[in-house]
């Protein structure tokens, strides 16, 4: 860009999701924000001890953003912490690595960079500030973030009803590739056959029903984990790699 040009400036509010190495100084940023969807952007000299940015610009951040477009990669001009959801989160290891594939998944899930997804980022937020609050335990925060940002990206799972043929449930067979839990005849081979404790679990946390959630015992939380994983992956090219830090 030719300095005798306009430069066109905006604003949002966002959430860091990563960071990378630009050079000697700078960093490339990728956001989440609310009304520009994903955004990449340079922090120019963010690297550098005497950096104005400080950790506002560090992954779980949430920002207020100014940003000017760039004709490939926009620019932070401005950056100014509203949560510092990154500290709480991070002290807590289990709800770190939540956290990580929270954010990992959103990125995957929130479409074309400046595509708007305001879904995904209410989603990723109000996840973030429950792991924040270390109220709930961080495995089913993510397994209902995780099925909720499928659900918001077209990939909604049944679970109730058969996926395939909508005959009232509960069902008895799970696979991804018929999208949930599938009736006796709509079966697919090698589909898991989950307990119907796991199947209700899934189900509350899709739902977002936190007190049946919250009744699960350990077996069911296992399960359901394995079986989110499962459908995350056959709906994403490459699974997500911090999934496999979180300990469950
Ligand atoms: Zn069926």
């Amino acid at each position: 860009m030719r300095d005798n040009e306009p430069v066109s400036l905006y604003r949002d509010e966002a959430i860091v999701l990563r960071t990378q190495k630009l050079g000697e100084a700078d960093r490339i940023v990728t956001v989440l924000s609310h009304r520009h969807g994903r955004i990449r952007a340079v922090a120019k000299g963010v690297r550098r001890t005497t950096s104005r940015w400080g950790a506002r610009l560090e992954p779980f951040t949430h920002v207020d953003l100014q940003l000017a477009e760039g004709r490939s990669l926009h620019v932070v001009t401005q950056a100014e912490t509203r949560e510092p959801l990154g500290a709480t989160i991070g002290a807590d290891y289990p709800s770190y690595t939540a956290g990580t594939a929270m954010l990992e998944a959103a990125d995957r899930l929130s479409g074309e960079d400046l595509e708007p997804a305001v879904q995904q980022y209410l989603l990723l937020i109000g996840g973030l500030r429950v792991l924040a609050a270390g109220e709930r335990d961080p495995s089913l925060v993510l397994d209902a973030f995780l099925l909720r940002s499928l659900s918001v990206a077209g990939y909604a799972p049944s679970f109730e009803e058969c996926a395939r043929c909508g005959a009232p449930g509960p069902h008895r067979w799970f696979s991804a590739p018929a999208g949930g839990m599938a009736c006796s005849s709509c079966r697919q081979p090698g589909s898991a056959s989950p307990s119907p404790e796991t199947v209700r679990l899934l189900s509350a946390l899709l739902t977002g029903d936190w007190t049946t959630a919250a009744a699960s015992d350990a077996r069911s939380r296992r399960e359901s984990a394995g079986l989110v994983a499962a459908y995350l992956q056959w709906h994403l090219e490459r699974g997500l790699r911090s999934l496999s830090h979180v300990d469950r």
